[in-house]
C-alpha cells in the first residue's frame, strides 16, 4: 500500500544466497553449479521470476521503493560450498550492498543449512556470515530481514544480526514466493513505524529426517507448525516459525524448535519460543520413522496383496545431495529371488556406457553402483540384458521444476534377477525425484510393478499417491537417510535425540536478537 499518510519508502537492498549442503556426502559446490542454476547480477536480479527474490519485489514494487540489487544466486542441494565459490559470492554480495549505500533497508532470501569450507576446523556457518558482515556495512539502525528455508540450522550469527528471520511454512516447499512477501512486508512495517520486531530462537537437540516433517495431514510437524501459526497476529505476536533442522550438517549447536518475533517484548518472545521448543520435544518420537531393511521390507512387501510397494531408499537422495549410485535396494531384490517385477533406478556413467555398448538385447554382467560417492557400499555384480537404451530426456509433470526438461544423459534398462524381472534403470547423470517421470521415459508403468525403489523422502507420498499399497522407509547406508541414529557428528556436542531417547534435565537453548 502507497496510500495517503503512509510513509514513502526509498532504497531496499535485496540479494539472496540459496542452497542446502550436506557435510556427510555429496560432491562440494563450485560457483558454476550457481551459475548453471541461477546466478544474477544487477538489473537481471530485478527479473527474478520466482521463489522469495520475487515475492520480494513483487511487495516492494507495490509500495512504490526502490529494489537495489545485490547477487542473487541459487542452486540445489551438495556438499559445503568450496572456498573460493564462498569467497567470491561473499566478495560480490558484499561489494554490491557497499555500492548500494545508503539503503532504508535491507532483505535477504537465504537458506540457512548453507555451509562453506574455510581454514577452521568447522566449516563456514554461510547465512551466519553474511548476516553479520551485511549488518557490520549498514550499521545498526538500518533493519535488515531475511528469509529461511524451515530445515535451517538457526545460529546466534544469525538471530544476533537479523531484525527479523521469517523460515517457508510448508513442507513440501510450497511457499516460498509468500515468505519472501511475508518478508519484504515485514521490513515495510519497520520502516513505517508500525512495529519493532523483537526475535527469540529456542531449539532443543532433535535430529530427525523430513520423512515424518511434512506440513499437511495428521505428521507431527504438520501439528507443531498449526500450532505456532495460531499464535500468529495476535497479542503482538508479529511471527512465529518451526524448524525441523537439516540432520545431514555437522555443525556446533544444531537443534530443532521454534523462533518468535513479538512486537518489542522480549519475555514473551523467549517465553513462546521456549514453549514451541518443549513441543517439539515432546513429538520427538514421532518424527523418527520406523525403518526396515531392505530384505526385511522386500519379505514383508511380498505378503501384500497386489502392488506396487514402494521401497523408500531415502539414503540416497539425489534432491538431498546424495549421488543416486547406492545399489543396496537393487542388490536386496536380486539376491530376495523376487519372481514379480520390480523397478529400481542407479547412477553409474560406466555402467550406462557398458550398455550402449554392448546394444539392445545384449547379456552383459557389470559391476554397478557406488562409484560415485564410495563411501557408502561397494559395486554389486548384475547379470542381466540390456532391454532398452535411451539418450536420458524427461520431462517433469509436477513439484517445483513441473514441466521443465531434464537429462538422466545415456541410460539403459538393464533386466536383471532370476526372471530378468527386476528392471534397473542405469543412468549416467543424477536426476532429482518428483514423481516417475524418469520411469515413464523408458516407457515403463509403476503401477504394474511388485515393487518400485523410490529415492527420496517426502515426494513418494505424492507421486504415488492412490496407486501404492505400502511405502516401506528404508534404513540403508548414504548421506541422506530417514534416520540419522547411526551418525556420528563431530562438531555437534552432548546428548541428542534419537542417539539418546531421554535427556534428563534438557531445557531448551535460547538465543536471543536484538533489542529494539
Ligand atoms: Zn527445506
Amino acid at each position: 500500500m502507497s496510500g495517503s499518510g503512509a510513509k514513502k519508502i526509498g532504497r531496499i537492498a535485496i540479494g539472496s544466497v540459496l542452497t542446502e549442503c550436506n557435510q556427510f556426502g555429496g560432491l562440494p559446490i563450485e560457483i558454476e553449479r550457481f551459475e548453471q542454476y541461477e546466478y544474477r547480477r544487477g538489473a537481471a536480479v530485478l527479473q527474478t521470476p520466482g521463489g522469495p527474490v520475487a515475492g520480494m519485489l513483487g511487495v516492494l514494487k507495490e509500495a512504490g521503493a526502490t529494489a537495489v540489487p545485490l547477487v542473487v544466486a541459487a542452486t540445489g542441494p551438495g556438499g559445503p560450498l568450496t572456498k573460493a565459490c564462498w569467497a567470491r559470492l561473499r566478495d560480490e554480495l558484499l561489494a554490491d550492498l557497499k555500492a548500494a549505500l545508503p539503503v532504508e533497508g535491507v532483505l535477504l532470501a537465504l537458506h540457512g543449512s548453507a555451509v562453506a569450507e574455510g581454514d577452521g576446523h568447522v566449516d563456514v556457518d554461510v547465512e551466519g556470515e553474511i548476516l553479520k558482515a551485511a549488518r557490520a556495512i549498514v550499521g545498526p539502525a538500518i533493519p535488515i530481514v531475511a528469509t529461511l528455508d524451515l530445515h535451517a540450522h538457526v545460529t546466534e550469527a544469525m538471530v544476533a544480526n537479523a531484525d527479523a528471520l521469517i523460515a517457508w511454512e510448508t513442507y513440501p516447499h510450497v511457499d516460498t514466493l509468500e515468505t519472501g512477501q511475508r518478508g519484504a512486508r515485514m521490513l515495510l512495517a519497520i520502516l513505517r513505524g508500525e512495529c519493532r520486531p523483537t526475535m527469540a530462537m529456542a531449539k532443543v537437540p532433535v535430529l530427525t529426517s523430513g520423512v515424518r516433517g511434512a506440513t499437511i495431514g495428521d505428521d507431527p510437524f504438520a501439528d507443531l507448525m498449526r500450532h505456532a501459526k495460531s499464535l500468529e497476529g495476535r497479542d503482538g505476536v508479529l511471527s512465529t516459525s518451526v524448524f525441523l533442522v537439516h540432520p545431514y550438517l555437522d555443525m556446533p549447536d544444531m537443534g530443532s524448535g521454534g523462533l518468535v518475533i513479538t512486537d518489542g517484548d522480549m519475555p514473551k518472545a523467549v517465553r513462546l519460543a521456549e514453549d514451541l521448543a518443549v513441543r517439539y520435544w515432546a513429538r520427538r518420537k514421532d518424527l523418527e520413522p520406523p525403518t526396515w531393511t531392505p530384505a526385511e521390507a522386500i519379505a514383508r512387501g511380498l505378503k501384500v496383496a497386489g502392488g506396487p510397494v514402494l521401497l523408500v531408499e531415502t539414503a540416497d537422495c539425489n534432491g538431498g545431495g546424495a549421488a543416486g549410485d547406492s545399489v543396496a535396494t537393487i542388490k536386496a531384490l536380486v539376491e530376495a529371488n523376487v519372481a514379480e517385477p520390480a523397478l529400481a533406478m542407479v547412477v553409474d556413467p560406466e555402467a550406462a556406457r557398458a550398455c550402449h555398448a554392448a546394444g539392445v538385447g545384449a547379456a552383459v554382467t557389470l559391476q554397478v553402483g557406488h562409484k560415485l560417492d564410495p563411501r557408502w557400499g561397494k559395486p554389486t555384480t548384475l547379470r542381466g540384458r540390456v532391454e532398452k537404451l535411451s539418450d536420458g530426456k524427461f520431462q517433469y509433470t509436477g513439484g517445483v521444476w513441473g514441466g521443465t526438461w531434464s537429462s538422466m544423459g545415456p541410460t539403459a534398462l538393464l533386466a536383471c534377477g532370476a526372471a530378468g524381472n527386476v528392471k534397473v534403470l542405469v543412468t549416467t547423470l543424477g536426476t532429482y525425484d518428483w514423481a516417475d517421470e524418469q520411469f515413464r521415459s523408458m516407457g515403463l508403468d509403476a503401477s504394474t510393478m511388485k515393487f518400485v525403489v523410490a529415492k527420496n523422502p517426502m515426494n513418494y507420498r505424492f507421486a504415488y499417491a492412490g496407486i501404492a499399497k505400502e511405502a516401506l522407509i528404508l534404513d540403508t547406508p548414504g548421506p541422506t537417510p530417514a534416520t540419522v541414529k547411526h551418525f556420528k557428528y563431530r562438531h555437534r556436542v552432548g546428548p541428542w535425540f534419537p542417539a539418546d531417547a531421554e535427556i534428563p534435565g534438557l531445557k531448551p537453548r535460547v538465543m536471543r536478537g536484538r533489542t529494539p
